[in-house]
């Protein structure tokens, strides 16, 4: 059986330089603030456990998706100060990722010294997994440790080929990393039952995979936020001018069908908040699924939904949220999802939220404390939940004795 190499597993040489990839791809507003450091602070045990172990540390991240190189927006500056005021240490900056700067700097760490590169992504091999920028980073350290959960399902360079420059005995996966998957593979595998899985969003398209992973393994399944309007499309409703994936009806009415087949329970929202437009000022009604007039559309859940909802959440012991319940950007439809959040919130089951969306609602509705765990990767989360093997993961297994 295949295990992942555990930044534990490893015997750090005292004085050696440890490489830790993480991801610093942090919200700003306009002005270069960092509006939610939760990716920051997740990674503060890695890095005080390697310290701990008597070594110095080169942080690596991306920031965004710059184009053309250096581009002062997408500078990993505000990370490392940020990082520096929560680690209340010093953080060498390196003003380049494999340049001058960055190898002098390297070079003159000293033990318990922590330095941060530049945004990985200002050279152009970082996205291509290119063998000649992952060599250039792996010189600079004896040790590898990725803890970026929130890219390991893209193969890029410094999360994939840099892993081959190190041995089983030199590099591992970090506690963020390891969280993270044990969390997805506990929900999968042994979720306390019953088991509710709660999805919303704008796209069936999304999230066709995890709902197929996943219809086999809940009990019950709560399909809202714009999805649902494909479903209820499905089932003959008239959805007026809501969001609708036209070519997904079918596989949509076979989810309903599979359900059935399986004994889950499938729910979806039984009244909405119609809106004549897609826009704050819209006028807006309260009307039950079968009553959208034509022409306007579901914006968010409505009130007996919410009920509903709370009602089928009361005795679940474990629930998995992936997706906002409505338009939650706009005050006028976010009641939905922030009403969702305080029910999971509430409830005594084992909480997993995941998605950048839906960890914003709970965050904005003064949840964030009350869940068991929030997945700080959008795309990885979901990609594990729908079962799929993680290139960054895959080359930080190895067999078991
Ligand atoms: P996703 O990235 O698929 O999880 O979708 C998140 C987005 O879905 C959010 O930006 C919401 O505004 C949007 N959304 C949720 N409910 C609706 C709805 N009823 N109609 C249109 N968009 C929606």
């Amino acid at each position: 059986m295949s295990v992942i190499i555990s930044i534990k597993d490893i015997e750090f040489k005292a004085g050696s330089k440890v490489f830790i990839r993480c991801d610093f791809n942090t919200p700003m507003d306009e002005f270069g603030n960092i509006t939610d450091d939760r990716r920051i602070r997740s990674a503060i045990p890695t890095i005080k456990y390697v310290l701990d172990q008597g070594c110095s540390v080169i942080l690596a991240s991306h920031l965004g998706r710059p184009k053309n190189g250096f581009e002062d927006k997408f500078s990993l500056l505000p990370v490392a100060k940020r990082l520096s005021r929560l680690l209340d240490r010093e953080i060498i900056f390196a003003s380049d990722v494999i340049g001058n700067d960055a190898k002098t700097k390297a070079a003159n760490l000293k033990h318990g010294e922590v330095m941060m590169l530049e945004n990985l992504r200002f050279e152009k091999g970082e996205t291509k997994d290119d063998e000649n920028l992952a060599s250039e980073l792996a010189k600079f350290s004896d040790y590898y440790v990725n803890d970026a959960f929130g890219v390991c399902h893209r193969a890029h360079a410094s999360v994939h080929a840099i892993t081959k420059l190190y041995d089983n005995e030199h590099k591992a996966a970090g506690f963020l990393l390891i969280k993270e998957i044990e969390f997805a593979q506990n929900l999968i595998k042994r979720p306390a039952r019953p088991f509710v899985a709660v999805t919303g969003g704008s796209k069936v398209s999304g999230k066709l995979q995890a709902l197929t992973n996943l219809l086999p393994r809940v009990d019950k399944l709560i399909i809202g936020g714009g999805m649902a309007f494909t479903f209820l499309k499905a089932m003959g409703e008239n959805i007026g001018n809501s969001l609708l994936e036209e070519e997904l009806l079918e596989e949509a009415a076979n989810i309903l069908k599979k359900g059935r087949e399986l004994g889950v329970k499938i729910y979806l929202p039984v009244d909405v908040v119609a809106a004549q437009t897609f826009s704050a000022d819209s006028a807006i009604k309260y009307v039950s699924t079968q009553e959208i007039p034509n022409g306007w559309m579901g914006l968010d859940i409505g009130p007996a939904s919410v009920r509903l909802f709370r009602e089928v959440l009361s005795d679940a012991q474990t629930i998995w949220w992936n997706g906002p319940m409505g338009v939650f950007e706009m005050d006028k439809f976010s009641k939905g999802s922030m009403k969702m959040s305080h029910a999971i919130a509430e409830s005594f089951a084992t909480t997993v939220v995941g998605g950048g969306d839906t960890a914003d609602v709970v965050e904005r509705a003064g949840d964030a404390d009350e869940i068991t765990f929030i997945s700080t990767g959008g795309g990885a989360s979901l990609e594990l939940i729908e079962g799929k093997e993680l290139p960054g993961v895959k080359v930080l297994l190895k067999e078991e004795e």
